[in-house]
Formats: C-alpha cells, structure tokens, sequence
C-alpha cells in the first residue's frame, strides 16, 4: 500500500486515477485548489482530501505541511493539474497568456515537487509521475501520421515540452526515485471540451501504471499506453 496525492484530482484524469488508486488500495490524498470540489470528489471516493492551487507558494506549502503532519511520508506524486489556456489564433497569444499556461503547468510542478520532496525522500520507493502529453513532443507534433501534428497551438504544447525536460532532469538529479513522463492520449474531459476519443478510463491507465510500478521500473522516461514515447 503507497501513499499517494494526486493533483488537480476533483476530475477528469486525476479524479479517475485517484479511483483507480484507491480501488487497488492505495491511501490516496486528492489535492484540488477548489476546496467544494475537492472533498466532494474525496467523500465520493473514500480518499482523502487536501485543497492545493499549484500556482500559490502558500498553499503548496501548507499542504506539504498537512500531508506530512497526517501521513509522515509520501511514496507517489503524481503532478495532473493542468490547462490548456485561451483559445485564440496563434498571432493573438500573448506573452501573458504563455506565462499563465507556464504558471500551472510547469512552475506550479517545479512548486509541487519542490515542496513534496522531504516527504518523498522518507519513502522506500519514491515515485514522481509528470502528467505530460504527446503534444509536448517534438517528435510526436512533427510526424505527419500523427494528430498532434495538426494541431497548431503556442502555449500548451511548448509548457509539455518543458515538463519533459523537468522530468528528464529531475529523474538526473534523484536517481533512488522512479521519475516519468506520460502522455494519457486524448481523453474526453474538460480539457478539451469532451473531445477526446478515449475514456477517463483508457487515459487513466498509464497514469496509475507508473504510479505503481515497483523498483524495476524505468526512470526518466516518457509513456503512454504503448511503451516509450519519443521526446
Ligand atoms: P481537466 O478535466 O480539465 O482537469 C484538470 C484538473 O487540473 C482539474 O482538477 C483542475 O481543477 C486542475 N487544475 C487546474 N489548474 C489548477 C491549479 N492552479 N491548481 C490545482 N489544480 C488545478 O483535464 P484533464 O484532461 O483531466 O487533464 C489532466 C492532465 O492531463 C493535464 O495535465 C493535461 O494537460 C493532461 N492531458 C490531458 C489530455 C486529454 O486529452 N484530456 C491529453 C494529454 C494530457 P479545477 O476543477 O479547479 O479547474
């Protein structure tokens, strides 16, 4: 049994891996920034609940302290919370609408895992899984057998991109810790307006996969539910 928080866990990919999680389980925290929706969600599902906006120091912080103070050590971070941004033509994206997408997207992950990290040292097995997507990679985004490759968008893309590269230097700088990259695949959720082509369930799959993947698995490294995605 792992302890594990999962952000931006109220819905959508997170809320399901948290199901998942705690159906094997698992002693889950769902962190949300939204306190009504996040303990909703924890009641619905038997877990348990801190409120945590991953664009605010305060409230990282004090719930890195909350976790700390109610479970003593954390063995599983899994980083979901995310948008997309506005949705505007390419030439209106402004520079602040790049930063806000960064703020969550990848500040709000260097915040979350700096603040959990004492916590995760004091687990056997410590495991960081970056929710990223294909739309982050270079190489996915200019394969013309890909979707992603139509889909031309500023800000999103290029904060996945940075994610990886976090991931791939954080999975560096802590080799004792399991550290990856996964790309869920294109999901039905708010995200993208209920669009996706797959299910909370078949995206959630490689979430809760590297999450509980023991010793042996890869570090460092980018998935999705067919094995190595190329950076
Ligand atoms: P979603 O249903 O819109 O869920 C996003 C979650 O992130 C919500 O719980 C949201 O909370 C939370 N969030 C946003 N900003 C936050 C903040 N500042 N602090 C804390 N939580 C915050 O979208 P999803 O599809 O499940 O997305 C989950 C992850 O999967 C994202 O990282 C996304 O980029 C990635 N992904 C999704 C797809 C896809 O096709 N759906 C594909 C590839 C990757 P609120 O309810 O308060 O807004």
């Amino acid at each position: 049994m792992s302890t594990i928080l999962i952000t931006g866990a109220n819905k959508g990919l997170g809320r399901e891996a948290a199901r998942r999680l705690l159906d094997e389980g698992h002693d889950v925290w769902l962190a949300a920034r939204d306190p009504e929706r996040g303990r909703e969600a924890a009641r619905e599902l038997g877990g348990r609940f801190v409120q945590l906006d991953v664009t605010s120091e305060r409230s990282v912080k004090a719930a890195a302290e909350h976790v700390a103070a109610e479970s003593g050590a954390l063995d599983v971070l899994i980083n979901n919370a995310g948008i997309v941004g506005r949705r505007v033509p390419v030439a209106e994206v402004t520079a602040e609408d790049v930063r806000r997408v960064f703020e969550t997207n990848v500040f709000g992950v260097v915040r979350v895992t700096r603040a959990f990290l004492a916590l995760l040292e004091r687990s056997e097995n410590p495991v960081i899984v970056n929710v990223s997507s294909g739309m982050g990679s270079l190489a996915v985004t200019t394969d013309p057998q890909r979707l992603e490759s139509t889909l031309v968008v500023l800000a999103y893309p290029a904060s996945k991109t940075a994610l990886n590269m976090l991931t791939s230097q954080y999975a560096k700088a802590f080799p004792h810790m399991r550290i990856n990259a996964v790309d869920p695949g294109y999901t039905a959720t708010d995200l993208n307006a209920r669009r996706g082509t797959q299910t909370v369930e078949e995206g959630a799959s490689v979430i809760v996969e590297l999450a509980t993947a023991g010793k042996s698995a890869p570090t460092g490294s980018f998935r999705d539910a067919r094995g190595v995605v190329p950076w």
